[in-house]
């Protein structure tokens, strides 16, 4: 069964270095563009319902800003999630019939109750924009994982970046979070900042350790092409002017990423993928899934599937996204059938970023070949130089250079 992600393309406003597809909400002109999106929506479901026959093994909803959305919206799309992937497999409630009070008075309303059970579900959420009652909402249809967008503890890097919130907002947004009875949190934080140092970034992992989230995810800062940041830093990492914030260079992500993990680990978070640290048992499934290979089915404008060996994107525009479904058009925009060779690489490059590495058995399974034969010369050379090891019939990236993974996967493509 596929994992579902479901991307909500609103934000308050747009962070400078963001280049997701979200939309501002000053540049949602009244309520057409939620309405494009909701209706978009709705048929997309009803038109990919037949790619999950047996339902959906875990919920990621991500942004943009879910919890931007007013509370009716943010209910009305959980509505519609749960009875578009109920699927045979019960991994969803099912629509049970519920009796629920109406206040004592003339009987009983019969309402239907459902919520997902048994998966993994999880919601992105900002500070700033949460409150109990869309905390609730969450929880009445069974998200019980929140995905939290902290980036930094410093008010001073929060502003640089163009965040809407301040280290208090990331304290009183946890705080709601766990009266709303949820027991499993991530916390994003950011490093590579403009302005930032080590001693900064110290302070944001030690103040998120004191919060005790159940995961967090450590994300270098990379200037992406034509957002407000990478204007403002045209010579790239490194190399600022006097008049600017010193933007870390790679050297210095790479020292603040080292301390970082050093720190988790003695604080008993499991680093699982590099990228991402957990408690144990707390690894996010929805991604570690897709990192071992397994297919996602991703709605809304500018979301990304993975089917049987076919990867398609959906149109970055949410008028044209409603627009095409409301005709009853996919609104795809990139549609890549993927051969053997680049499923093989892909589940090489996306493995090895997990700390349990490929499985070689796994891999012979999947594509009835070793993949000791089939890339023979990259691995010769990187086994040699320690950059790769094969231990317990497992392929695994040396931790050592984990950091660089990028540029050694690179080579297997
Ligand atoms: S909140 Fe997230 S998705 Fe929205 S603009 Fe900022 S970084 Fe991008």
């Amino acid at each position: 069964m596929p994992g579902l992600y479901v991307h909500v393309p609103f934000c308050l406003q747009k962070c400078a270095y963001c280049a997701f597809y979200s939309v501002p909400l000053a540049d949602v002109h009244g309520v057409g563009t939620v309405k494009d999106y909701f209706e978009g929506l709705a048929a997309e479901i009803r038109l990919r319902q037949q790619d999950t026959p047996f339902g959906v093994s875990s919920l990621f909803i991500g942004g943009g800003t879910p919890t931007v959305l007013a509370p009716e919206g943010l209910e009305r799309l959980l509505k519609m999630l749960v009875s578009g992937f109920s699927g045979d497999a019960g991994l969803v409630s099912g629509l049970e019939e519920n009796a629920i009070g109406s206040g004592g008075s003339l009987g009983w309303e019969r309402q239907r109750a459902v919520r997902f059970e048994d998966i993994e579900a999880t919601s992105e959420a900002n500070p700033g924009t949460i409150t109990p009652e869309k905390l609730r909402i969450l929880r009445q249809y069974g998200i019980h994982r929140i995905s939290l967008g902290a980036q930094s503890f410093s008010d001073q890097l929060l502003r640089e970046i163009g965040r809407i919130h301040n280290a208090e907002a990331i304290r009183e947004a946890v705080r709601l979070i766990r009266l709303g009875g949820f027991s499993n949190l991530n916390l994003d934080l950011m490093f590579g900042l403009p302005g930032q140092d080590m001693k900064t970034w110290q302070e944001s992992i030690e103040e998120a350790l004191r919060l005790g989230p159940e995961h967090l995810s450590l994300y270098a800062l990379s200037l992406e092409a034509g957002t407000p940041l990478a204007k403002r830093y045209p010579l790239g990492q490194g190399k600022t002017s006097s008049r600017m914030p010193h933007l870390p260079d790679d050297d210095e992500q790479a020292d603040m990423y080292e301390w970082a993990v050093e720190c988790l680990v003695r604080a008993g978070y499991i680093h699982y993928e590099v990228s991402n640290f957990a408690l144990p048992g707390k690894e996010c499934r929805h991604n570690l899934e897709i990192w071992r290979g397994r297919d996602y089915l991703g709605l809304g404008p500018g979301a990304v599937s993975t089917l049987g060996g076919v990867r398609w994107r959906n149109l970055e525009n949410v008028a044209v996204y409603g627009q095409c479904l409301r005709n009853g058009e996919l609104p795809l925009t990139e549609v890549e059938h993927l051969s053997e060779r680049e499923r093989m690489t892909e589940r090489l490059m996306l493995g090895l970023r997990l700390s349990e590495g490929v499985s070689l058995e796994g891999f012979k399974q999947e594509f009835g070949q070793d993949l000791r034969d089939i890339y023979k010369d990259v691995l010769e050379t990187y086994l040699q130089q320690k950059l790769l090891s094969i231990e317990e019939n497992h392929l695994r990236l040396n931790p050592q250079y984990i950091f660089t993974a990028n540029a050694i996967l690179q080579a297997f493509g």
